[in-house]
């Protein structure tokens, strides 16, 4: 039975029907018993006009909210919520008022004016005067902060803190729907507060990446929740879960704290790309487009590791154009880089895959042969000065009229214990023994441990 159809209504019908057969006296006696009924109701009485504003109020709001009538008069319900709270059952009350409309147990937090919220289930019925004009509304509020159970009253106390909080936060119950959210999270899921609260998360976030039903059975379990990454709608969110636990320490709920990182993220990938650019940049020659010098030393050290963990040998070859000074002199420096980029181009083209070409200064360049012995190591040095001489690279200064190369070469076989300096001072020494022996030609020293 609605609550205008109780005792209250009976009241207003003998306060508007009674005078009349009453004597003053009785009269006034009577209206005496009935504002000592109202003062000593457990319920708080209240009356507001059309626009909301309160024009008559029980004693019990002293209890309840911890202010005299008088404070409330002239004010809105509205004035003792929080903004949110205000503009959810503000919404609501808008659509009882446009039907006028009786309403009954509308749910709603209120703020005390010790600052503690307190929960209130509010009815009321409209009023009109004698003309049939809308004058407001009468009704009665009943505290209900103790009977939402405990994750109701935990709800209410986290949701003070939540409200305005700029990130996006709520609270979930064991059936994973959501019990209160803030306004971020709100904005965020693209639905208004008051559609969210009472549904299951899953109708707004992917399941598959938030799995809220894992989440319980892990809490369960005594593990703590790390935080995870939500790619949504195009947007990264990085995601903190934690338990709400009873005082018993049972796992009651579940709270969703939602920060956009997509921002971060896309630094974060853009950050990546640069560094790789420009570990790129940095071990590239940007004449020819071969590794550097840099990445050449890098390489080498990692080969000798890898050679000797696999119990095969390497070699290691450095090459030298021959009579370029002249070359440069003679076609000038243009004519010189271009002549260096057609070899780079070369040199790619006969090595093996795995063997590493690299640029190692000014006219010089470095192979590594990884797996290689000095006999093969001979072969492909061969072939390059062979190939080199082929392409025909007009010299004018040179004695085949044509561009050449010397070639030292160094092996550490199997097994070889010597750090990469001994590999360069070898084949170092086996160019400088090339050029000596009249260029163009190839010299292979073995590594021997004597430097
Ligand atoms: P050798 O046969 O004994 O090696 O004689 P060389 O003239 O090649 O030797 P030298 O060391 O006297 O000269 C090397 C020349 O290579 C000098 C320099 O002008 C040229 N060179 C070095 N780096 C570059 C480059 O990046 N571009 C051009 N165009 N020339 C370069
Ligand atoms: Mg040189
Ligand atoms: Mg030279």
């Amino acid at each position: 039975m609605p609550w205008w159809h109780n005792g209250h209504l009976s009241i207003r019908v003998s306060v508007v029907t009674m005078p009349q057969l009453l004597s003053p006296s009785e009269a006034r006696a009577e209206i005496r018993r009935l504002r000592e009924m109202i003062a000593h109701n457990t319920d708080w009485l209240w009356e507001v006009d059309a626009q909301g504003r309160y024009t008559f109020s029980s004693e019990h709001c002293r209890t309840l909210l911890g202010y005299t009538p008088e404070q409330m008069l002239g004010r809105t319900p509205f004035d003792f919520m929080p903004p949110d709270e205000a503009a959810r059952v503000g919404q609501v009350f808008l659509e009882i008022v446009a039907e006028r409309r009786p309403f009954s147990g509308l749910v709603n937090r209120n703020l005390c004016a010790d600052g503690s919220l307190v929960v209130l289930e509010t009815s009321g019925i409209p009023l009109f005067d004698e003309h049939g004009e809308f004058r407001g509304y009468r009704g009665i509020d009943r505290d209900i902060t103790q009977g939402i159970g405990l994750l109701g009253q935990r709800s209410v106390q986290l949701e003070a803190l939540y409200a305005a909080a700029p990130v996006a936060l709520g609270l979930i119950d064991r059936q994973a729907h959501v019990v209160i959210a803030n306004r971020a999270l709100a904005a965020l899921l693209g639905d208004s507060l008051n559609r969210l609260v009472g549904r299951p998360i899953a109708d707004f976030l992917p399941e598959d990446q938030l799995d809220v039903a894992r989440c319980f059975v892990r809490l369960d379990a005594g593990e703590t929740l790390a935080d995870l990454e939500l790619d949504w709608r195009g947007r990264h969110h990085q995601v903190g879960l934690q338990g709400v636990r009873d005082p018993a320490g049972q796992v009651i709920g579940l709270t969703l704290a939602l920060t956009d990182v997509t921002e971060q993220y896309r630094m974060r990938e853009q950050l990546a790309a640069a560094n790789a650019r420009l570990s790129e940049v940095a071990e590239k020659d940007y004449l020819t487009g071969l590794p550097n010098r840099r990445r050449f030393d890098e390489a080498l050290t990692q080969e000798i590791a890898r050679a000797r963990r696999a119990g095969l040998p390497l070699s290691l070859l450095m090459l030298d154009v021959d009579l370029f000074k002249p070359f440069n002199d003679h076609y000038g420096h243009p004519a010189g880089d271009e002549c260096l980029r057609r070899l780079a181009e070369l040199f790619r083209q006969v090595v093996r895959p795995g063997d590493l070409v690299c640029r190692y200064g000014g006219e010089e360049f470095s192979v590594i042969l990884p797996g290689t012995s000095a006999e093969e190591a001979r072969r492909v040095a061969e072939r390059l000065r062979e190939r080199v001489e082929q392409a025909e690279l007009e010299h004018a200064y040179a004695p085949l009229g044509r561009v050449t190369v010397s070639l030292g070469g160094a092996c550490l076989p199997a097994g070889g214990e010597w750090p990469a300096a001994v590999l360069t001072d070898t084949a170092d020494r086996a160019l400088y023994a090339a050029k000596k022996g009249g260029r163009n030609r190839v010299c292979i020293a073995a590594c021997t441990g004597d430097d």
